[in-house]
């Protein structure tokens, strides 16, 4: 499968680790060519604003936002998370907002209020298919999931507050899951790929 990373700024080369230590290929989007040759796109942590101009710039932003609409799997992390919500409190910056949820930037502070704490999340860490065992999960700047929509499933929470949450093809997350060793998230967000392209044989993909 060719999973996709957003390649403007940011934890890339982290997260074509991970695709690579799922047996996947990883592909750096920065074009609609690019794009249209990927089964799914994460959208990786860095800078929200930066990356969401870049977007916008580039052009990729209506490519991107049609092709999650027509069902590929796409999955933000932190930064990605950002750009994924329909809203983003008290900020109008370029965003795709393709997915239900509220989103609160910098929600735990500043650069030094980052931290490491280990989540249950639902369909992952209590799946014999992924391995049973809290998930050690990076917070750096993390945003927070502060609104889920009817259709969100939240799938991890921290201190009462949604940190993973997965809409239909969409998978949104405050931490870093690329940053470490466990790649169980990125395992589960190849599966959601690997079922899409399952589907989507025959539409040239
Ligand atoms: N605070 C950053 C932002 O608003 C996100 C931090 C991250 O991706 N680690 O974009």
């Amino acid at each position: 499968m060719r999973i996709g990373v957003l390649s403007y700024q940011g934890d890339v080369s982290e997260h074509m680790d991970m695709i690579s230590s799922t047996g996947h290929e990883p592909v750096p989007v920065k074009t609609g060519q690019a794009l249209s040759s990927v089964h799914g796109l994460i959208l990786p942590g860095g800078e929200s604003t930066c990356q969401g101009k870049l977007l916008m710039r580039f052009g990729l932003d209506a490519p991107i936002r049609e092709r999650i609409m027509q069902g590929m799997p796409v999955f933000g992390t932190c930064t990605g998370a950002i750009l994924l919500a329909r809203t983003i409190a008290g900020s109008d910056q370029p965003r795709l907002g393709t997915m239900d949820i509220e989103i609160s930037r910098n929600a735990f502070g500043a650069q030094v209020d980052s931290f490491e704490t280990e989540l249950d999340i639902k369909g992952i860490t209590d799946d014999e298919r992924y391995g049973r065992g809290g998930f050690k999960a990076l917070f750096i700047r993390a945003p927070l999931i502060t609104r889920t929509g009817p259709d969100v499933e939240v799938m991890a929470a921290f201190g009462g507050n949604t940190v993973l949450a997965r809409q239909s093809n969409m998978l949104a997350c405050s931490f870093h899951p690329e940053m470490g060793e466990d790649a169980r998230v990125h395992r589960y967000f190849a599966d959601m790929v690997e079922e899409y392209s399952r589907i989507s044989k025959g539409v040239g993909i």
